[in-house]
């Protein structure tokens, strides 16, 4: 511990500030990044015991663009861009309603917005600070203690440090969260939909395109990433109250039954679907839901990402609400003192990250309509822009409401 002594204290050259960041995904490497930059001494604990690679496509869009061309990754995202050409959806007997192009349905901008594997993307952050910032996987907090100068962490594997702040950035379920503001039920907004997602072996011959089959209040979508053996299958379905067995961390078994059983009579290729679910070694399913919280941090402990403002798969804008808060949690940090610098990252993003959460209501997702008049009417506009041969809508002006604070003086950018 560094003397507090005023004597001692001005012979001595500063102290790296020290700070823990727990989860390596993608607010966490991204908030490893910035802050390493801005001078602190990082360390990012994981509980996987690796980074985890492939999954879905996330977006990368509108003000969180400018966060990766700062930080010198745009140029390999456009490389791993997935460049998703067709967006097909198909009745109850799978029979096709439009064809439509991607960027029009989901308010992205052609030749802009980025459409990349997740996996992809924590592997560009990691990439980036891999060399500078010291991660821990296969590990975990296991306490939490600010009654001392700093915060006192212990950690699953057996380890005791203190750090002078530390970020939860470990997702929808944090338990960062959980320590410091108690069970996950106070903050969680559900929004009406439960989802399972998985990979199945792509025979489908689809490439670079999702396929979407619909009835009221049921969804299935094949996205086929490129020309992979595998696509990824999303069932969604409404709900209008969370299911007690479904969620994370709950009964596999029963989260199947339930799926096979909502889309029993389904038609198209749902059948074949089901059948994979049962086998399928990654399947993982949730409700649909939302974190919103008063404040996003307490003594010394800030939360990021999903964590504080998860604003659900509907948005499209996880990841990109992920990148801008780490972006701006560092900006607010790089001269200020922990409760100055949280209050300064409260009130730089919190107007961005409701005006994306806002963007979805509970039961009214436009791309699953719960009752047979919302899905004519969407159904109507999708014939509608096919018609319109528009190559892409005007982008969201929620996507890229936030113009960023400079990078200070000697950051790239
Ligand atoms: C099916 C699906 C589709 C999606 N589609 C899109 C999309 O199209 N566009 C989009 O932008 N977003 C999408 N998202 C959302 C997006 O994935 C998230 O918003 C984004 O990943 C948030 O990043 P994060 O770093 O905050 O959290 P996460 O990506 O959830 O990462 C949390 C990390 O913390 C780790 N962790 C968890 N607990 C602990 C612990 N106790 N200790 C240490 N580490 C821990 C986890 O292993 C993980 O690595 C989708 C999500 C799902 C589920």
């Amino acid at each position: 511990m560094t003397s507090t002594h005023p004597l001692t204290a001005a012979r001595t050259p500063a102290r790296r500030r020290e700070v823990l960041i727990s989860g390596a995904s993608i607010a966490g490497p991204a908030l490893a990044f910035w802050l390493n930059r801005y001078g602190y001494a990082v360390t990012v604990v994981e509980k996987a015991a690796a980074l985890r690679s492939g999954g879905y496509p996330v977006d990368v869009r509108g003000t969180a663009l400018e966060v990766v061309r700062r930080m010198g990754i745009l140029p390999q995202l456009r490389d791993a861009h997935v460049d998703l050409r067709r967006l097909t959806f198909l009745d109850a007997d799978g029979g096709t309603v439009a064809s439509v192009d991607p960027h029009a349905v989901a308010g992205s901008v052609a030749g802009q917005d980025l459409e990349v594997r997740r996996g992809d993307l924590t592997e560009a952050l990691y990439g980036a600070v891999r060399d500078d910032v010291e991660f821990l996987f296969d590990d975990c907090v296991e306490t939490l203690d600010q009654s001392g100068h700093g915060v006192d962490v212990t950690f699953r594997g057996g380890g005791r440090r203190t750090f002078d702040m530390v970020f939860g950035a470990d997702g929808l379920h944090s338990r960062t969260r959980e320590s410091l503001f108690g069970p996950e039920e106070q903050f969680h907004r559900y929004l009406g939909y439960c989802f399972a997602g998985f990979t199945l072996r792509n025979t489908f011959g689809l490439s670079h395109e999702v396929m979407m089959w619909n009835t009221p209040g049921r969804a299935a979508a094949l996205y086929a990433v490129g020309d992979s053996d595998e696509v990824h299958a999303l069932l969604t379905f409404a709900q209008p109250e969370a299911p007690d067995s479904f969620g994370a961390f709950r009964d596999p078994r029963a989260q199947r039954d339930l799926v096979a059983a909502t889309f029993a009579d389904a038609g198209w290729e749902v059948p074949g679907m089901l059948a994979a679910l049962r086998d399928a070694d990654d399947l993982f399913t949730d409700v649909v839901s939302q974190i919103r919280m008063p404040r996003w941090s307490s003594g010394r402990v800030a939360l990021l990402g999903d964590a504080a403002y998860a604003p659900s798969f509907l948005t499209g804008q996880g990841s990109s609400l992920a990148l801008v808060g780490a972006y701006m949690l560092a900006a607010s940090l790089a001269d200020r003192d922990a409760a100055a610098g949280f209050a300064a990252y409260e009130h730089g993003t919190r107007g961005f990250v409701t005006l994306n959460q806002d963007q979805i209501g509970e039961g009214d997702a436009p791309l699953f309509p719960t009752t047979a008049r919302g899905l004519q009417r969407r159904n109507d506009m999708l014939r509608g822009l096919r018609a319109a041969t528009v190559p892409s809508a005007e982008a969201r002006p929620a996507h890229a409401a936030l113009t960023l604070p400079p990078p200070r003086p000697g950051q790239p950018g």
